[in-house]
């Protein structure tokens, strides 16, 4: 981490991004907006927001049915975002995306797709301590069903994941491990290309919850080599209620579907119903099409940023924020890895995070206080909620500084 700006962040025009982000610009009771809860969901850019509002002014139809010239204006515009994603991620194909509502519903697609037809009692699901409910409950649900059991390994003290045990614990019963890219309360970033190269020694497809990770890093899933990967389009300034599963081919084409409607069929017949190959056939009903349209608009404008300028500004900022925070009396950052992503969370003696958050509200600061759907991450640390402060590469220098003051102010408040 470097608090100090690089020659890179200082290429970074940061008030010309900002000028790109209409909401930024509000107050909230009276105060300039801080935006410091971009892991719950990102603010979006006008090219997302006019191409959705251009979608249904001028192209707006269902997707894949009508041979008329919307109809393939809008089917152009959900299979581009298809295109976008698979490029972005480098997936082998573009069929290896399943457009989804997001992560929640792609790890649903594996747990009732793929996993449950293949777990017996006795089996088990290996995942994290550190991970979202997303990547615990759905597998908790098929292993109900199935009689298996879900494992979780432990992390350490700096909110660290421990490898070795996570591989002690990758025994012959586990039938899939589960981990986080990066965790959503600690930005710790876990070492998933070494976890994959494990899993596939041992023959254990490992499945990965990117939703954390997309936003702030490039992604590559054939150089990381598991054989899931999540994606969530809401935090990587796409509208809500998109994302995407990417799966290996040969998973896809094994995997029943998981919804049955229209789009997903090939002849329906009461004598036996065929259907549609993957992707297809996971893509039942129809779907959040303007808001795919959104995806493309937001990869586009990842793209024109660049990784690189993101992950310098974003770290420099990491950096000045964690340094700043520290000087706080009282204040106590929890979760230090090595390698994590601008998410910090903490806890201020004395003061419950809720009390906190609600009077930072009052000063204009958006922070998430709760257990961020986090549950054992909470119970790990003995703690019932942070407070968490998550950055994105529009936030600025500036905002940090006000974010400390008033959290100095509030603070006197309350202690
Ligand atoms: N996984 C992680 C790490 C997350 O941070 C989130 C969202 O908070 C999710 C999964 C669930 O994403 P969604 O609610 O968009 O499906």
């Amino acid at each position: 981490m470097n608090a100090k700006p690089s020659s890179s962040t200082l290429d970074f025009d940061v008030q010309r991004v900002r000028a790109d982000f209409p909401l930024l610009s509000r107050t909230v009771h009276g105060k300039p907006l801080v935006y410091f809860d971009n892991a719950n969901t990102s603010q979006k850019p006008l090219s997302v927001i006019e191409t959705v509002d251009r979608h249904y002014r001028e192209h707006n139809a269902n997707v894949a049915r009508a041979v008329h010239q919307l109809g393939e204006e809008a089917t152009a515009a959900y299979e581009g975002a298809r295109d976008k994603l698979a490029t972005l991620i480098n997936a082998g194909s573009r069929n290896e995306v399943v457009l989804t509502s997001g992560t929640t519903q792609s790890m649903n697609l594996v747990a009732y797709s793929y996993a449950l037809p293949r777990l017996q009692p006795g089996d088990s699901i290996l995942t994290t301590v550190m991970e979202h409910h997303a990547n615990i409950v759905p597998w908790q649900l098929v292993a109900t069903r199935s009689g298996a059991t879900v494992k979780a390994a432990p992390i350490d003290e700096r909110g660290e994941l421990i490898v070795e045990k996570f591989f002690e614990m990758l025994t012959p019963e586990v039938k899939l491990a589960c981990v986080t890219h990066v965790s959503n309360v600690l930005g710790t970033v876990n070492p998933v290309r070494e976890i994959a190269r494990e899993c596939r020694r041992r023959g254990i497809p490992l499945v990965v919850d990117g939703s954390q990770a997309v936003p702030h890093r490039p992604v590559d899933v054939q150089a990381l080599g598991c054989d899931f990967y999540a994606i969530t389009g809401h935090k990587m300034l796409a509208p809500t209620g998109t994302g995407a599963l990417w799966a290996r081919r040969e998973h896809l084409q094994a995997m029943p579907p998981f919804f049955g409607g229209g789009e997903m069929i090939r002849e329906v017949r009461f004598d036996g119903t065929t259907f549609a190959e993957p992707p297809h056939k996971f893509e039942a009903g129809t779907p959040n099409i303007a808001g795919f349209a959104g995806v493309g608009a937001a990869i586009d404008y990842v793209q024109s940023l660049g990784y690189d300028a993101i992950r310098a500004w974003e770290h420099a900022l990491l950096g000045y924020a964690t340094e700043r925070l520290r000087e706080i009396p009282g204040l106590r950052i929890v979760g230090e890895a090595a390698d994590k992503e601008p998410v910090i969370s903490f806890l201020l003696e004395g003061a419950q995070a809720t009390d906190l958050a609600t009077l930072l509200d009052l000063e204009g600061v958006a922070v998430r206080s709760g257990h961020h759907c986090a549950h054992p991450l909470m119970q790990f640390f003995g703690v019932p909620a942070t407070l968490r402060a998550s950055l994105a590469f529009y936030n600025t220098r500036e905002e940090i500084d006000a974010f400390v003051a008033a959290l100095l102010k509030v603070r006197k408040l309350l202690l």
